[in-house]
C-alpha cells in the first residue's frame, strides 16, 4: 500500500519503520528535519510537506503530540488533499472531544477515519508489539486492522468514534491511581517495619494485587525487572502520565463523572512533574510520596 505517515517522533519513527519493513511505500513527513532524516534511513520516502505526503495515499497514519496538532494537520493537509478512498488513522493520544470532531469533519469530507491510540511505549513501537484501541465504524475498523496489525500485537475495536481515546485515557487513569496507591502502600509497609520483598510476596498474591505491583513494581530489586531497577530511567515518563490524567479529568468533567481518585492522582503527578520529575518513569513518584525513601 502507499501509506502517508505524519509525526515521526519517539513513537511514530518506529511505527513508520515497521510499515516500511512490511513492504509498504511509506511517504513520511515531520516538522523536525532530524526525525525525517531518520525515517528516510529506515525505509520511508521523504515528503516536502504533509499535503505532499498524502497525495495518492491509500492510508494516512498520524502520530502527533496533542489534539490541536491533529486537528491542524487534518484540516490543512489531509481533507480535500488525500484521495477520499484513503482510510485515515490517528494513533496519537488526544482528547475525546477533538477526536470526535475531527472524525465528523472527515466523514463530511467523504473519508472513513478511526481513532487508534496505543498502549505500549517506545520499545513496543520499535518492536511492533503495540496494543491499539480503535474507535470508529465496523467498516473503518476492518479497513484499519491489517495496517495496525503490522505495528502491533493486539488490535481491539472499542466502539464508535472516540471510543479508542476513551478506553486509552480511562485505562491510564486507573493505572495512575493504582501506581500512586501501590507506592503509598510500600512506603507505609516500610514505616511499619515490613521488608518490601516480604510485603510484595504477600500482597502480590493477596487482594491488594494490581499490574502496578506485580508487573511494574516501583521498588528496586523487588518483583520483575522494571524502570525502578534502572534508576527510574526509560519506561513511561511521568509527564506523559500527567498528560493522560489531564485528558481523563477533562473528559470526566464533560461527561459529569465523579472521579476523586483520578483527581488525586492528577494532583500528585502535577506536583511530581513541577519538582522536575517529568522525564523520570511514572513509578518514580514513590520518591516524592516519601522523601526519606532510599531506593
Ligand atoms: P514526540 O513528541 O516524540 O513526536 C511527535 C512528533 O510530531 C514530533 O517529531 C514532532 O516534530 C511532530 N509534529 C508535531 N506537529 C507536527 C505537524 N504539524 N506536522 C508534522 N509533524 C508534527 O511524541 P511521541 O512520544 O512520539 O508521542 C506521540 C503520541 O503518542 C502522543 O500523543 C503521546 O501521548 C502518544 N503516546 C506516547 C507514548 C510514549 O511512550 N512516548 C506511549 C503511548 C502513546
Amino acid at each position: 500500500m502507499r501509506i502517508a505517515f505524519i509525526g515521526l517522533g519517539n513513537m511514530g519513527g518506529g511505527m513508520a519503520a515497521n510499515l516500511a519493513k512490511a513492504g509498504h511505500e511509506v511517504r513520511a513527513f515531520d516538522l523536525s528535519e532530524a526525525a525525517l532524516a531518520k525515517a528516510e534511513e529506515r525505509g520511508a520516502t521523504r515528503a516536502a510537506d504533509a499535503a505532499a505526503a498524502v497525495e495518492g495515499a491509500e492510508a494516512v497514519v498520524t502520530m502527533l503530540p496533542a489534539g490541536k496538532h491533529v486537528a491542524e494537520v487534518y484540516r490543512s493537509a489531509v481533507f480535500g488533499k488525500a484521495p477520499t478512498n484513503a482510510i485515515l488513522l490517528d494513533c496519537s493520544t488526544i482528547d475525546v472531544g477533538t477526536a470526535r470532531q475531527v472524525e465528523e469533519e472527515a466523514r463530511a469530507a467523504g473519508y472513513e477515519m478511526v481513532d487508534a491510540p496505543v498502549s505500549g511505549g517506545i520499545a513496543a513501537a520499535e518492536g511492533g508489539t503495540l496494543t491499539f484501541m480503535v474507535g470508529g465504524s465496523a467498516d473503518g475498523f476492518e479497513r484499519a486492522r491489517p495496517i495496525l496489525e503490522q505495528m502491533g500485537k493486539a488490535v481491539i475495536h472499542a466502539g464508535e468514534s472516540g471510543a479508542g481515546q476513551a478506553a486509552k485515557i480511562v485505562n491510564n487513569m486507573l493505572l495512575g491511581v493504582t501506581m500512586a496507591g501501590t507506592c503509598e502502600a510500600f512506603v507505609l509497609a516500610q514505616k511499619l517495619g515490613l521488608d518490601p520483598q516480604v510485603f510484595f510476596d504477600i500482597s502480590s498474591k493477596a487482594s491488594g494485587q494490581s499490574w502496578s505491583m506485580t508487573s511494574y513494581c516501583p521498588v528496586p530489586g523487588v518483583g520483575p525487572e522494571t524502570p525502578a531497577d534502572r534508576g527510574y530511567e526509560g519506561g513511561f515518563a511521568a509527564q506523559l502520565m500527567l498528560k493522560d490524567l489531564k485528558l481523563a479529568m477533562e473528559a470526566a468533567q464533560n461527561a459529569g463523572a465523579y472521579t476523586p481518585m483520578g483527581g488525586e492522582a492528577e494532583e500528585l503527578y502535577e506536583r511530581f512533574v513541577s519538582r522536575g520529575g517529568g522525564t523520570k518513569d511514572f513509578s518514580a513518584i514513590i520518591k516524592m510520596i516519601d522523601d526519606s525513601w532510599t531506593p
